[in-house]
């Protein structure tokens, strides 16, 4: 075996990195290329200079990783890679008699929710984004989008509540939910929240009854077939049935004021805005002869990541196409997932192993009885229960790496690997959260495998089923580039600007 080091947090450090900066995090891979470092320690700093040299004064509780507290009330917000904070935890586990010091945990890097923000102005810039808050409710990725300016796409009382206290004005708040409780329709009407989604006629009279005032945007139906989760076979009005609800709206005295749609979400065949917006334009004209005069187009989610720039543009053709007079029309869209998918990582320990016996030789029972069955089960400490949540709900497949075995952060890409399946916590079979993949067979019950592209879907709806805590969140703004001060400067000023947002 390759491995020589052991985590010791007495020495100095060597860091050896080749040439990383902000805009490289997405592309880096851990396992089998990544970069060679060598160390027998963590360093808070991974900078285009090759080598480091820094001592265990410097790491968390030392000088450079802790901050003004821009808000009190929240979990600390760090500096540094988030690969750092990932191994910092790694490390603080082994140190600690901490029982749960060895939970999973997320490390959320804020800066990278920045850099899509800029990427969402760059690609859309006459677009503003409603972020979906559905998709995670953070408090500092909500604290950090309002200070941004944009507005949030919110589905309940409760989401309300979490955006206006935070100090967000209701006139950003859409409430995005065509089907809503009448209560919680009253509700908005006394915070404030006048702009709500509907689709059918009998939220037509709630709305009548309990928020009179309230501008409408029907939703219609997008073609769904394309995207990961689709939501047709739950919300959007037929076109053919859109005249009939604007003139019931009419005669309710309600005011519509424009169109939404949503392609699902996961949207992996873009081109499919490009008829959403055709079907939205046929909604402003029946809007004009049922007497309205539309201003208001909401495109919805669905953007991927890594699809986003193609997706901007059919949709930004698509809208010059179709309102190519866009006077008096406001564009809006509600994007959850892009803003927040990669910027979570999550840190799970191996908590227990299953492995065919090291003497049974090659005729061992599992692999005599189903061949194809991996040899090796390994359970870590969060599960399908928790944040794999994102597996059944949000029909996610996850790729583990190691994030540390036998005590050292660096795999040989000579390591032997071994077919291999990851498992939940809890009781249920159901718990499986890979059930197929190459990890190395020499990984054992304390080593740690981590996820990349954890945040989206995953800790909002993570459950206590059987006990198992919500895995925490450790909080960085990235390295140490202007992004992080840009992003450490924006939540200030916001902090600043009203004490709420504390
Ligand atoms: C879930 C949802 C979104 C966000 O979808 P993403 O695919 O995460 O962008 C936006 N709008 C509505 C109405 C939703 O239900």
């Amino acid at each position: 075996m390759s491995r020589v080091e052991t985590i010791s947090t007495s020495s100095p450090v060597d860091i050896t990195v080749s040439g990383r900066s902000d805009s490289e995090y997405s592309s880096f891979s851990r396992y089998g290329d990544g970069p060679s470092w060598t160390t027998n320690a963590l360093v808070d700093n991974l900078s285009s200079s090759p080598t480091l040299r820094l001592t265990a004064g410097q790491l968390p509780g030392g000088n450079i990783n802790v901050d003004e507290n821009i808000f009190p009330l929240l979990p600390p917000l760090l500096r540094g890679h988030p690969d750092v904070h990932l191994r910092n935890g790694v490390m603080n586990a082994s140190r600690s008699a901490d029982p749960d010091a060895e939970n999973a945990f997320f490390v959320a890097d804020l800066s990278q929710v920045y850099r899509q923000h800029l990427r969402w102005q760059a690609c859309l810039p006459e677009i503003q984004p409603f972020y979906a808050v559905k998709c995670n409710p953070d408090p500092y990725v909500l604290r950090l989008l309002a200070a941004l300016g944009t507005g949030f796409d919110c589905a309940s009382n409760g989401e309300i509540s979490q955006i206006l206290d935070i100090g967000v004005d209701p006139s950003r708040i859409i409430y995005a939910n065509p089907c809503k409780a009448v209560s919680f329709v009253r509700n908005a009407g006394k915070v404030g929240v006048s702009c709500m989604t509907f689709d059918n006629e009998d939220e037509l009279y709630k709305i009548a009854r309990a928020h009179p005032g309230a501008q409408l945007v029907v939703r219609i139906l997008a073609d769904d077939s394309k995207s990961v989760c689709a939501f047709n076979i739950k919300f959007g009005a037929a076109l053919a049935t859109v005249p009939g609800l604007l003139a019931k709206a009419k005669e309710l005295n309600l005011d519509v004021v424009g169109v939404s749609f949503h392609v699902g979400s996961g949207c992996y065949d873009p081109s499919v805005y490009t008829d959403a917006v055709m079907r939205a334009k046929t909604a402003f004209d029946m809007g004009t002869e049922a007497g309205y005069q539309f201003s208001l187009l909401d495109v919805g989610g669905g953007f991927e990541d890594a699809l986003f720039e193609q997706a901007a543009t059919f949709l930004t053709d698509a809208i010059a196409t179709y309102f190519s007079d866009r006077r008096g029309i406001k564009v809006i869209a509600e994007p959850g997932r892009f803003y927040v998918s990669k910027a979570f990582s999550l840190a799970t320990n191996i908590i227990a192993r299953r492995a065919p016996s090291a003497d049974a030789g090659p005729t061992n029972e599992n692999s005599e009885a189903q061949p194809d069955r991996p040899s090796v089960m390994y359970y870590i400490n969060d599960g399908v229960y928790g944040a794999f949540n994102c597996i059944l709900f949000d029909h996610q497949t996850v790729h583990p790496y190691v994030l540390s075995m036998g005590g050292s952060f660096h795999v040989a890409s000579s390591e032997p690997v071994a077919n291999s399946s990851v498992w939940g916590p809890t009781c249920d079979s159901i718990d499986c959260v890979c059930p197929a993949t190459q990890l190395p067979g020499a990984l054992r019950v304390g080593d740690w495998l981590g996820f990349d592209g954890m945040g989206a879907y995953t800790v909002c709806a993570a459950s206590q089923f059987n006990g198992f805590a919500v895995s925490r969140v450790i909080y960085t703004t990235g390295g140490f580039g202007a992004t992080a001060l840009e992003v450490r400067r924006e939540l200030a000023k916001f902090a600043m600007a009203d004490r709420h947002g504390l």
